[in-house]
């Protein structure tokens, strides 16, 4: 019996390293060389071509190589009736909350200011508000958004959340579902989309809930690139209701040459980096999850396929 690795265009040497670290005796195949497809019971991947899960007739799960895992759904070829599972990891938290922390300050701290008037060798000191003044809306309070709230929080952030259903996140409040989108929105003066890409999530950062926020809010989108409505962004932008943007994620990845984002003044690209999955950390979770296979017992950290995420 066998895992397969769907990694196309990556050298996967890291990910077979970690997984013997606590599976020695593991026979782990990686796409397209599978020898014997019969074997393979795990699957674990990351932009997995459609159809390539159709060549293993024994598969007992599938496993998303990140946290995200619109892009297995999306598979219309994929087998539904195999339980999906995802990453939830404490590097994965660690390191989207030294991004956020990051876009965040830089903005609070108005660095970008200060860098426009060294360029006009400028020496004037710019107003911030009180650490306290300034609200972090967090949208999408899952494993991620919940760990980076708190974290906002202790540095002495407002912040509050956003999610689907109502619960508890220690040290902030919690805005949920529809019917409370404009009071945790009203708030806002960073927003940060940290949410899973779901029919429900899709474009949900467009100009309605960009003009719902304080006037010159900042956003930043460390999610999936379809929660945005690029067009709205410029526009918000353009009329002053934002006053920047800082995206690690974009509709179409790698962004195009030509794409207007690359050289806009007000927006700032990262490559989706903002907190790549480390092999070292997430394969323990994944060889318990193969274990767990094998003897029936519950999967950890199972998708809910009926909500997407
Ligand atoms: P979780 O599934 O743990 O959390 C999802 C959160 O979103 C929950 O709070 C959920 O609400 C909320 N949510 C889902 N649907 C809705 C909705 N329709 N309305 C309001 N709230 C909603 O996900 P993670 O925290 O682990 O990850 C979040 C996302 O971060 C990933 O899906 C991925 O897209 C992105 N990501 C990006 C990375 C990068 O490098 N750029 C790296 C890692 C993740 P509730 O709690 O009520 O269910």
């Amino acid at each position: 019996m066998s895992i397969a690795i769907i990694y196309p265009h990556r050298n996967v040497s890291d990910w077979i390293q970690a997984l013997h670290t606590h599976g020695p005796d593991l026979k782990i195949e990686v796409w397209p060389d599978i020898s014997a497809p019969e074997e393979v019971e795990l699957a674990l991947c990351w932009n997995h071509p459609d159809g390539s899960l159709q060549q293993f007739p024994n598969l007992k799960c599938i496993s998303s190589l990140g946290a995200g895992i619109n892009q297995l759904l999306d598979d219309d070829s994929r087998p539904t009736e195999i339980p999906l599972v995802r990453l939830v990891d404490d590097n994965l938290k660690q390191s989207m909350a030294e991004y956020v922390m990051a876009g965040v300050l830089e903005q609070f701290r108005r660095f970008k200011d200060y860098r426009q008037q060294q360029s006009e060798k400028r020496w004037a000191e710019l107003e911030i508000p009180h650490i306290s003044e300034l609200c972090v809306g967090i949208m999408g309070c899952g494993e991620i958004g919940r760990f980076v709230g708190n974290k906002l929080a202790d540095f002495g952030f407002t912040v509050r959340g956003w999610s689907r259903t109502q619960q508890d996140c220690g040290q902030f409040h919690i805005y949920a579902g529809d019917d409370e989108l404009e009071s945790f929105l009203s708030h806002a003066n960073i927003l940060v989309c940290l949410l899973p890409l779901t029919p429900k999530t899709e474009n949900i950062l467009n100009l309605q809930v960009f003009n719902q926020l304080p006037k010159n809010a900042f956003l930043i989108n460390a999610a999936r690139g379809s929660h945005l409505v690029e067009a709205d962004l410029l526009s918000a932008l353009e009329s002053g209701q934002l006053s920047g943007a800082l995206l690690d994620v974009c509709r179409q990845e790698p962004l195009s040459e030509q794409h207007p984002f690359w050289t806009h003044s007000k927006i700032s690209i990262t490559p989706h980096i903002a907190s790549p999955t480390n092999p070292e950390s997430a394969a323990e979770q994944i060889v318990d999850n193969y274990h767990r296979v094998l003897s029936g017992e519950s999967l950890l950290n199972l998708v809910d396929i009926e909500c997407g995420y």
